[in-house]
């Protein structure tokens, strides 16, 4: 239970549903025990009217008997009434607990780094956030509220029969502690096996999510029948524990049907015999029926405390999960709260970078300064490091050693809002949400509107590309839509950085997928949008370096070659072999 604490606080959040719920399941027990009481006064009064003759005695019973229905389907139809207030204020309660704890569990993956993305499986964030939430519900819903339930039956019930005859209470309870150890181990064997389906449950639906995302690779390489076998394997197993799983569940209702009938027999035969010997306490046979109507009373809630209890085991470890998650603290904090205006010069001073998780050195002793709205072109082999170094400058990552600097303060005492807000990245794969592109582009600025969005596809080149489709701009992307080619990815990508009117633009690798004339029509675009704008942008190609104030090169992460284009196709090395390549190739094509 000591995980489930943490959900105390949602307790007293809603103490209100809480405390009515308690109220109402009180008033709810007491209503259901009229019928037993009722029942047991009908068969007194047919008793002692049994050995009567004559119309008289007929009338007292049916009057009676009359009485007591409507009386039973009056109380019973109202304590219905009070079960259902009570499940609509505890399981009311539950859902928004549910509610707001995967609210939290999602903020926390929204501050939570990227380091943390890389040491964790989608699917595993997945499950916290739906299958463990659902799991911790069932603790503050119905695993607290069969609790509240039983614990107010038992001690209502019990006054109730020990107030008739103390004997016949003690003799009617004997069989219920092997009731609930019974209903106790085959719950944990239910859950057990449960677990174990589950598990198989998530890897079907896991191969299935990662085949349907490669089903293009899939059938490229004819890799059908393979698939197949595997699929196959997976839901033979998932079959197998499936009907294991049914085999003890369908134990549970005949062991509770047998538990129940002992029961009876022991009230029948206890109760008949004290009746027999004269018991005072047994003065009519009605009692019996009574007593009869109680142990049915009580043995669904004690059949319940089973449930509930491996209902709880399951509560705890998923909110061990939980916690886990909520523990941690992100790496990057926001250092200042006061906004901290961004200017856009950028400055590296030594700067070195590992990846903590593979040990790679991605950086090393990186230092230049690009001033406010100046142009740095960067160069380099697959590896070397460009991504990386743009990551840094949005505060992705926190160097390794050594320090950039915004506007000559480092970026780690730089508001990180302030930070993020001014520097727009165009990431090396685009990525487009399922939704429309207006709403695709409007993600660098809400408060865009349709001509603001319609200019910045225009600056990106796109706007063509968009007008061509029946539905422009409401056009949906992804799944549920059409698929844009792998440049019209970028460029809607580029429209959305350049839509957020930042100080600080970089853009990685971003037309790689886009022919040299669209190129150009973007490089000429940013040219005059970007003028007061400091601008990084990763290449292969040297035309995008052209109106460049600065061009580094970048080898195994170190800069190897750094200055303008013109002082770079000098000296001999990387950028010079590279400009002669796509010299060539430009007039042989
Ligand atoms: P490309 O031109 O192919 O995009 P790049 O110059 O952008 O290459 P980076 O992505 O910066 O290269 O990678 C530099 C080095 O860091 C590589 O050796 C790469 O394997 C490693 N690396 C990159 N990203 C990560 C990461 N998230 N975790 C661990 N190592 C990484
Ligand atoms: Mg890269």
């Amino acid at each position: 239970m000591k995980e489930l604490q943490y959900l105390n606080k949602y307790f007293i959040k809603y103490k209100y549903h809480f405390l009515t719920g308690i109220l109402i399941t009180i008033a709810a027990q007491i209503f259901s025990l009229f019928t037993p009481k009722l029942v047991s006064s009908s068969f007194k009064v047919i008793e002692e009217q049994a050995g009567k003759s004559g119309s008289m005695a007929s009338d007292i019973v049916t009057q009676t008997l009359f009485h007591n229905i409507l009386l039973i389907i009056g109380t019973t139809l109202f304590s219905g009434f009070l079960t259902f207030l009570m499940r609509q204020t505890l399981i009311v309660m539950s859902r928004h607990i549910e509610f707001d704890l995967k609210n939290e569990v999602f903020r926390q993956y929204e501050r939570l780094t990227q380091h943390f993305y890389k040491q964790n499986r989608t699917g595993d964030l997945m499950n916290r956030i739906s299958e463990d939430v659902g799991k911790t519900r069932m603790y503050v819903g119905p695993a607290v509220m069969y609790t509240i339930n039983t614990v107010i039956r038992f001690i209502v019930v019990i006054v109730f029969m020990y107030r008739v005859s103390p004997m016949l209470t003690l003799y009617t309870l004997l069989p219920l502690p092997l009731l609930s150890y019974a209903i106790f181990k085959l719950s944990q064997e239910i859950n057990k096996r449960s677990t174990v389906f589950q598990q198989y449950l998530s890897k079907v639906s896991s191969f299935t999510q990662e085949v349907f995302s490669g089903i293009r690779v899939i059938k490229a390489y004819a890799i059908e029948p393979k698939q197949q076998q595997e699929m196959d394997a997976l839901s033979y197993e998932s079959k197998a524990k499936s009907l294991s799983l049914a085999r003890v569940q369908a134990l549970f209702g005949p062991l509770m049907i047998a538990l129940i009938g002992m029961s009876n027999l022991v009230v029948i035969y206890f109760g008949g015999k004290m009746y027999i010997d004269g018991d005072p306490h047994i003065s009519n046979i009605g009692i019996i029926a009574e007593f009869i109507l109680y142990v049915n009373m009580l043995t669904w809630p004690v059949a319940s405390l089973g449930w509930v209890s491996s209902m709880v085991q399951e509560a705890e470890a998923s909110q061990k999960r939980i916690n886990e998650f909520l523990k941690i603290r992100p790496e990057i904090k926001n250092p200042v709260l006061h906004a901290t205006p961004i200017n856009g010069e950028i400055e590296f001073k030594n700067v070195e970078f590992i990846y903590e998780d593979t040990g790679i050195k991605a950086l090393s002793n990186i230092s230049f300064k690009v001033g406010k709205g100046e142009t740095l072109a960067v160069f380099g082999r697959t590896g070397s490091g460009k991504s990386t170094l743009l990551q840094l400058i949005s505060r992705l990552y926190d160097v390794t050693s050594g320090e950039v600097k915004m506007d000559g303060t480092d970026l780690r005492k730089v508001n990180l809002n302030d930070l993020r807000q001014n520097v727009a990245v165009v990431p090396q794969d685009a990525f487009l949400f399922s939704d429309t592109i207006a709403n695709n582009i409007r993600f660098g600025n809400e408060d865009a509107t349709i001509e603001e969005i319609i200019e910045s596809a225009k600056l990106a080149a796109v706007h063509d590309n968009i007008s061509g489709f029946t539905l422009q701009y409401e056009t949906i992307l992804g799944e549920r839509g059409i698929t844009l080619s792998g440049g019209q990815k970028q460029r809607v990508s580029i429209a959305r950085a350049l839509i957020r009117d930042p100080q600080v633009l970089l853009l990685d690798d971003c037309l790689s997928a886009v022919d040299t004339e669209t190129e150009e029509t973007i490089l000429t675009n940013l040219l005059s949008y970007c003028r007061d704008k400091t601008t990084i942008i990763v290449s292969h190609r040297v035309s995008t370096a052209r109106n460049a104030d600065h061009i580094m090169v970048l080898d195994q992460g170190n800069i190897i070659q750094y200055g303008t284009h013109n002082e770079l196709v000098d000296q001999e090395g990387y950028y010079k072999e590279l400009w002669l390549r796509q010299l060539s190739e430009k007039e042989l094509s």
